[in-house]
């Protein structure tokens, strides 16, 4: 048994930049990650630009690893109807294969320590926190970051609302060898769910859809999903027909929920998805995951730092925090998620857009971040 001041459970963006944040601030921190690095993630892929100052400032430069830069957006209507429009901050395109094995790679040469196991609980008593793991691992620690990512047996131990809830969506994600420009991210709608497009650092094309669990049910596998649903989109229709997929099999997650979540239970702070998942055709689920790590870091180091700064005092503060930070652009991709899944609200909002990229535009804007201020 051994006892640290930080212990982050799950080692993705969230949890990875939590803990190069803290470790920089001088604490010893224990990443307990269920899987080995580098693997490939169930995502678009897309980062916006806003977190590049802070992950600058962590000394994390992704355009030294091939990040493509993107500054153009599409997107097109079921019929094929299409619109473009400049992003206002852009954002860089770059797999999770890379990006996490990267935040990996520098969090290992600052100290921090690694522990691949799956953490089944975490318990907290007399002001510590006690995570035990399915090899039989236990781990203590004066804080504990719940960063492990959408949902998790975890989120059952620890008796959280939204997984009593079942949930209609799933993805799936593959890389392609595919001539696509690499300034553009392009998201096309298709009945029941939306796929978006964009290229990775390997001059790999992504290409990763959510999709409403009854209509992928009907069609009974991927295959024909992608014939009968999917390529119903022209512009998806083309991509499918030409592209050459490198993945043996695509990746697919089930059970996407988007209900609202605590940022704070069970004295856990939790960051990244773990606390609450934007809709996916918002391109700011990372951003998010890596500027909560941010605002966590900065409070959980003050709770270390100084005696007088409670514990109370820090929950309410992270939970206060994240919700000026995210609310708003989680109600408004709530917004646009629901007016995609509804046939003829859809129609008439999409033929609107089309004709109007400012439309498109002040909708990113209002789910996005503006640049982190360092
Ligand atoms: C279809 C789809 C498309 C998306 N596209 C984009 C996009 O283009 N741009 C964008 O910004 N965002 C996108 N997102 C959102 C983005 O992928 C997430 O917001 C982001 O991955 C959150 O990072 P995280 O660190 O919170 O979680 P994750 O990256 O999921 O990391 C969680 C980690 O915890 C580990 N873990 C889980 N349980 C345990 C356990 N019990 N013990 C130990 N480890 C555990 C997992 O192995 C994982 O490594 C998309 C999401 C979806 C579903």
């Amino acid at each position: 048994m051994k006892k640290y001041d930080i212990i982050i459970v799950g080692g993705g963006l969230a949890g990875l930049t939590a803990a190069i944040d803290s470790k920089l601030k001088g604490h010893t921190v224990l990443v307990i990650e269920k899987k080995a690095y580098p693997h490939h993630k169930v995502c678009g892929e897309y980062v916006s630009n806003e977190v590049l100052p802070y992950l600058n400032s962590l000394g994390i430069f992704l355009d030294k690893y091939g990040a493509m830069n993107i500054n153009t957006m599409q997107f097109s209507t079921v019929a094929g109807d299409a619109v473009s429009t400049h992003l206002p901050l852009g954002g860089v395109g770059i797999s999770r294969y890379a990006f996490d094995n990267i935040l990996y790679k520098k969090a290992t040469n600052l100290g921090v320590k690694f522990c691949f196991q799956s953490a089944l609980s975490i318990q907290f008593e007399n002001a510590q926190f006690e995570v035990a793991t399915d090899q039989k691992g236990i781990y203590t620690s004066s804080i504990v970051i719940g960063a492990y990512g959408k949902r998790s047996t975890l989120d059952k131990q620890l008796k959280r609302d939204f997984i009593q809830h079942k949930s209609a969506w799933l993805a799936v994600k593959a890389h392609y060898k595919y001539a696509f420009p690499s300034n553009l991210v392009a998201l096309h709608n298709f009945k029941g769910g939306y796929g978006g497009l964009s290229k990775v650092e390997s001059g790999a094309v992504n290409f990763c859809y959510l999709a409403n669990y009854a209509d992928f049910q009907k069609e009974k596998n991927i295959d024909n999903f992608n014939k009968n649903v999917v390529s119903k989109n022209p512009f998806l229709a083309s991509f499918l027909k030409n592209a050459e997929p490198l993945f043996e099999e695509p990746l697919t997650i089930a059970q996407i929920s988007f209900n609202s979540k605590k940022a704070v239970e069970s004295e856990v702070l939790m960051c990244g998805d773990t606390a609450g998942l934007i809709h996916p055709l918002c391109g700011n689920g990372m951003s998010m995951a890596i500027h909560a790590a941010k605002i966590a870091s900065e409070l959980i180091h003050k709770f270390l730092a100084d005696k007088n700064y409670s514990r109370i005092q820090l929950n309410e503060d992270y939970q206060k925090e994240w919700n000026f930070t995210f609310r708003q652009r989680l109600w408004v991709g709530r917004r646009v998620q629901s007016i995609l899944m509804n046939q003829t609200l859809s129609n008439v909002a999409l033929s609107t857009a089309v004709k109007s990229p400012q439309i498109l535009r002040t909708l990113i804007e209002r789910t996005h971040g503006k640049p982190i201020q360092i």
